[in-house]
């Protein structure tokens, strides 16, 4: 077993979108990053389902800046586009970004590249070392074995927080009853004939879903059909093969979900080819590699952000990203709800408070592990949101190491106007 020690400035932990923006707003301030990933790509949950859209990218219509507007844009620029807006199908939803999984997976590690970061795929964090309010070291394991990186700066962006709670941040799992939502296995119908596919209008399909229930030709869970238009003419995405009650943080539960989901995925594309209108010729593709896990840690921030807060469009001093999605929480109970969080028109901002930690000096957190109640988790959790979070703690990471300062201890204001410098839009009371 090889035990040789690396040196940084900050240790990105995960490369879903989260890590992505906190990476690439690291380097570019220059910064040494280092970002780990367990798996062979980035993206996250965006690369274990496939043409996911971003969601909540424009809140009251207007985009919410930064790292995700500029990634959009470069996919918008290319010939022929690479990523469009469109209106979300479901209510209460704003418009998403639709783009092309390949390209954009190729401008995510060109953007990395720009900005200096060291990418380590197949590389996954093991456990911290601390000394005293100090994460002084982290365990990462490649096929080489065992190493340990030394950063100034951790950042957990893992989404189930596996380092920040060995380091002895407290979390919570799920909702008050420790519910967490259903995870998803993701994939596509090529050819289907979108005009006669999407001709009656109900996202959910409602009809359809229920006769092959009754039928005992889907599984009970499959009332509502989410079915949207792919990023390509002719494709159709289909979100709804959810199982319930997978605990993410457990590799076995994750691969036995994963393959019930392929059983459920091959069922439904055989149902949609037979009784569905459009999709006689289609055939399924892009079936994701893993289940996409929702919610698992919530880790203990400084501030909670709740639903309370949200409701009331609160645009906190430290708010660091807009967003209006509505509650959108996946089968922690009977069904999927999509109630509205803020008014028409309206959108919050989420507080930097919610990235850090009380206790530890030199870590924070960004994306699905924010520290949030259900009710807010439910929202604040979208890709666009969650690049902008790790814009955020990116940037913050790099105030706090010049200043010598513990993450408490950021001048927020300062990191506002930084963001803001970066064109994230919405922020320190000028209005979106
Ligand atoms: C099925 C599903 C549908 C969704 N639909 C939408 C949608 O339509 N629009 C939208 O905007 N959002 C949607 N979301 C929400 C959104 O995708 C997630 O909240 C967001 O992607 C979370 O990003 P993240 O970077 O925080 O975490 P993740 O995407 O989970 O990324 C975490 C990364 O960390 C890596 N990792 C974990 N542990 C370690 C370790 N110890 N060492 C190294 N690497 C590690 C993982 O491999 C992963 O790549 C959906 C989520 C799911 C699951």
């Amino acid at each position: 077993m090889e035990n040789s020690v690396w040196q940084d400035d900050v240790l990105v932990i995960g490369g879903g979108t989260a890590g992505f923006g906190a990476a690439v707003a690291a380097g570019r301030l220059g910064l040494d990053v280092c970002l780990i990933e367990a798996t062979g790509k980035v993206g996250g949950v965006m690369a274990f389902c496939p043409g996911m859209p971003w969601g909540a990218a424009f809140p009251d219509d207007r985009i919410i800046g930064g790292i995700l507007e500029e990634l959009a844009g470069r996919l918008f620029a290319m010939v022929p586009p690479a990523a469009e807006k469109r209106p979300c199908a479901l209510e209460n939803f704003g418009p998403e970004i639709l783009y092309d999984h390949d390209l954009a997976t190729l401008v995510m590690f060109e953007m990395l590249e720009e900005a200096g970061v060291r990418v380590h795929l197949h590389t996954m964090a093991l456990a911290p070392h601390m000394e005293g309010r100090r994460v002084a070291a982290v365990d990462l394991c490649d096929r080489h074995g065992v190493r340990r990186i030394a950063a100034r700066m951790v950042i957990d962006c893992s989404g189930d927080g596996d380092i920040a709670a060995r380091a002895g941040v407290p979390y919570t799992l799920g909702d008050e009853a420790g519910r967490l939502m259903g995870v998803t296995l993701s994939f596509h119908m090529l050819g289907a004939d979108w005009a006669r596919v999407f001709a009656g209008g109900d996202p959910y399909f409602t009809r359809h879903a229920a006769r092959g229930i009754a039928q005992g030709r889907l599984h009970p869970d499959l009332a509502q059909l989410y079915l949207m238009k792919g990023f390509h003419r002719d494709t159709v995405f289909c979100n709804s093969v959810v199982i319930r009650d997978v605990d993410g943080t457990d590799a076995a539960a994750v691969a036995a979900a994963t393959q019930e989901g392929r059983r459920r995925c091959r069922q439904l594309a055989g149902f949609l080819r037979s009784d569905v209108p459009g999709f006689e010729a289609a055939r399924m593709a892009f079936l994701g590699p893993s289940v996409g896990v929702r919610e698992t840690r919530k880790l203990e921030g400084m501030y909670r952000v709740t639903g309370a807060d949200l409701a009331a469009a609160t645009k906190f001093e430290d708010g660091i990203v807009c967003c209006d999605n509505p509650i959108d929480d996946v089968m922690r109970g009977a069904a999927m709800t999509h109630a509205a969080m803020v008014g028409q028109g309206e959108y919050y901002t989420i507080p930097f408070r919610s990235l850090v930690p009380r206790g530890i000096g030199n870590l924070m957190f960004a994306g699905r592990l924010i520290c949030a109640d259900p009710v807010a988790f439910a929202s604040v959790r979208g890709m666009p949101q969650c690049m902008a979070m790790g814009q955020a703690v990116g940037t913050a990471a790099a105030l706090a190491l010049r200043r010598g300062v513990a993450v408490q201890d950021v001048d927020r204001g300062v990191l506002v106007a930084a963001l803001q410098e970066q064109g994230v839009r919405g922020l320190g009371g000028v209005p979106l």
